[in-house]
């Protein structure tokens, strides 16, 4: 099998993330794609994160319709930084010998990977296939790598402004999916939930809308005039308070 790990905060899941899915997976003949929801995201913890249940619970709903899609618990409660390293590890203990691993990931997250942790070996674990956000290039992506793996300046200078292509290095592959040029972000979603269902819509998949305003999520009005709000929280943190009383 052909499987890719999508891993973010999905705070929320978005139309944009399930484009990246699906071109990626289209183009890729992926036969499965697990959206990997970080419990403790090493490089998001400015911000208080929704909850992990609600997130997870938005991806359900968001990947129900596509079967390739999983959502999945890889990163759940391991009660330390998800570090992607010791993701595609975790996971490629649990594949077969014939299946085969890819790391799917978008540009603007990339460009980062000098910073995350053993970069090098995570890019010789599994081919990447990095889908492009507006503004960027095949060159980016050869320049965002870390330095012992990345090109002389003549080929970033060759890869220039190619807007699609692959980089083949010793210890690293990497796709650029250049046909995506989706602006959607969860952070402008955060900021404009209040607004109407209809609205929302457009951006998240109809379930993940009608969610967010059940739940009150971001701010979103409409939380259920039954105060079961308050009720809901204490069960989705149950599971949470149990393993804090066993520690
Ligand atoms: P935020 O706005 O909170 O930073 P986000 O929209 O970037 O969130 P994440 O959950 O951080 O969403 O993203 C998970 C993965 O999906 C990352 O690799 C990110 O680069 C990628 N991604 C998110 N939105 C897009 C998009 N519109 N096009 C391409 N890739 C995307």
């Amino acid at each position: 099998m052909r499987i890719a790990l999508f891993g973010g905060t999905f705070d929320p899941v978005h139309l944009g993330h399930l484009a990246v899915a699906r071109v990626a997976a289209d183009r890729f003949k992926l036969d499965r794609v697990f959206f990997v929801p970080a419990d403790i995201p090493p490089h998001k913890q400015k911000r208080k994160l929704t909850d992990f249940q609600h997130r997870f619970a938005m991806l359900a709903l968001a990947t129900a319709e596509d079967k390739r899609f999983v959502p999945s618990l890889l990163d759940a409660h391991t009660g330390h930084p998800n570090y992607s390293v010791e993701t595609v590890r975790r996971l490629k203990s649990i594949l077969g010998k014939s299946d085969r691993p890819y790391f799917l990931i978008g540009m603007d997250a990339f460009r980062d990977i000098q910073t995350w942790r053993k970069p090098v070996e995570l890019l010789r674990e599994c081919d990447f296939i990095v889908a492009a956000r507006p503004g960027h290039s095949l060159g980016d992506v050869a320049r965002s790598l870390p330095a012992a793996l990345r090109p002389p300046e003549a080929t970033l200078r060759a890869l220039g402004k190619q807007q699609s292509g692959t980089i083949t290095l010793p210890g690293a592959t990497i796709y650029l999916l250049g046909e995506l040029r989706e602006r959607v972000s969860s952070t402008q979603i955060r900021a404009t939930a209040h607004r109407p269902i209809k609205q929302l819509s457009r951006y998240v998949p109809q379930l993940v809308a009608e969610y967010i305003k059940k739940e009150n999520l971001y701010g979103a009005g409409n939380s259920s005039a039954d105060g079961g709000g308050a009720y809901r929280d204490k069960m989705l943190s149950l599971h949470r308070g149990h393993r804090q009383e066993r520690s």
